[in-house]
C-alpha cells in the first residue's frame, strides 16, 4: 500500500521543481506579463524594452501582408530569450505611402505615424522602459526612424530610443544567394518567411508577377522623388521569391537574432547616452552660455 502511495505521489514530487521554474520565467511578451510580473521584468531588463516595427502591405503575389511584422516579432522575442527584455506587441503604423495602390495596405497620414510614436515610447517610458530599441522590419521606415529618433531631441524626456535596422551585410557569409536584385519579398524575405511561417509563405506562386525592375525613371542619379519605387517596381515587388529556400532563411535569422541580442546587451551596458541627453537639455535650455 505505501509503495503504492509513493508511486503515485512520485510523477507529482518531479514536477513540482519544473512548475516553479515555470512561474518563475518571465514572458518576454508585454500583453502576457501580469501587473506585478511586469515590475519584476523591468527589473529583470533593467528598463530595457524593445517596440518591433512591422508594416501592413503587399509582399508579392506569394507572401503574407504582414510579413514585416512577424519578421521583426520573430526577431525581437528570440533575441530577448538571450539578453532579456520585454517585447512590444503588434506595431504596424509606419511609412508605407508607396504601397496604397496596392490591396490590404495601412498607410496612415505622417502626423498621425509620428504623433503615434511619440505617444507610444512616452507611454513606455513612464511604464519604466529607459531604453526603448527599435527593432525595424520595414525598408518603407529607413528615412521615418532616423528622423523620429533625431528629432527625440526636441524637448527632454527620461529614455533614450535606439534604432536598430540593418540588413545582413553579404560579409556575413552563409549559403550562396542565387538573386542579385533582392529587395522586397524576393529571396532573402521569402527564405526568412519559410522559417517564420512556412504555413504563409507560397514560392510557388512567386513567379505570378514580376518582381524586376521596370526603369521607368529617367531622373539622374542623385536627384529623390517619392515616386521612385513605383517607377522601378510598380507591383511593390522586387526580387525573385521563387529561388526562397530554409537554409538561407535560417542562417539570415540566426544572424538577425543574434546581431538584436548583442545590440541589447549593449544597450542595457550603456550608461553614457541618458547622460548626455540630459547635459544636452540642460545646456539647450540657454544655449548663450555654452563655452564658445
Ligand atoms: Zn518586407
Amino acid at each position: 500500500m505505501r509503495n503504492r502511495i509513493f508511486s503515485a505521489l512520485l510523477p507529482l514530487l518531479f514536477s513540482i521543481p519544473s512548475a516553479m521554474q515555470a512561474q518563475a520565467k518571465l514572458s518576454v511578451h508585454w500583453e502576457e506579463l501580469t501587473g506585478p510580473d511586469f515590475v519584476k521584468a523591468i527589473q529583470q531588463s533593467q528598463g530595457t524594452c524593445i517596440l518591433p516595427i512591422g508594416i501592413l502591405e503587399k509582399h508579392g503575389p506569394h507572401m503574407p501582408i504582414g510579413s514585416d511584422l512577424f519578421t521583426s516579432r520573430y526577431t525581437s522575442a528570440h533575441a530577448a530569450e538571450q539578453s532579456y527584455a520585454i517585447v512590444f506587441p503588434e506595431y504596424y503604423f509606419g511609412q508605407i505611402d508607396e504601397a496604397r495602390h496596392e490591396p490590404g495596405t495601412m498607410a496612415y497620414p505622417r502626423e498621425v505615424v509620428l504623433a503615434l510614436l511619440q505617444a507610444t515610447t512616452d507611454e513606455m517610458g513612464r511604464n519604466g522602459c529607459k531604453k526603448i530599441l527599435i527593432v525595424n522590419g520595414h525598408g518603407g521606415n529607413n528615412h521615418l526612424l532616423p528622423y523620429f529618433a533625431q528629432t527625440q531631441l526636441e524637448k527632454p524626456h527620461n529614455y533614450v530610443v535606439y534604432i536598430f535596422d540593418r540588413r545582413m551585410p553579404t560579409t556575413a557569409g552563409g549559403p550562396q544567394k542565387k538573386t542579385t536584385n533582392d529587395q522586397h519579398a524576393g529571396e532573402s524575405e521569402t527564405s526568412k518567411m519559410m522559417v517564420i511561417r512556412p504555413d504563409l509563405a507560397h514560392p510557388e506562386r512567386a513567379k505570378m508577377e514580376s518582381g524586376e525592375d521596370q526603369h521607368h525613371s529617367t531622373l539622374p542619379e542623385g536627384v529623390y522623388t517619392g515616386i521612385w519605387w513605383y517607377a522601378s517596381f510598380p507591383d511593390h515587388y522586387s526580387g525573385d521569391g521563387s529561388v526562397a529556400n530554409r537554409e538561407l532563411g535560417e542562417y539570415q535569422m540566426r544572424w538577425w537574432v543574434d546581431s538584436v541580442a548583442k545590440v541589447l546587451t549593449a544597450i542595457k551596458a550603456d550608461d553614457t547616452s541618458l547622460k548626455l541627453q540630459k547635459e544636452f537639455w540642460e545646456k539647450s535650455e540657454h544655449p548663450v552660455d555654452t563655452p564658445q
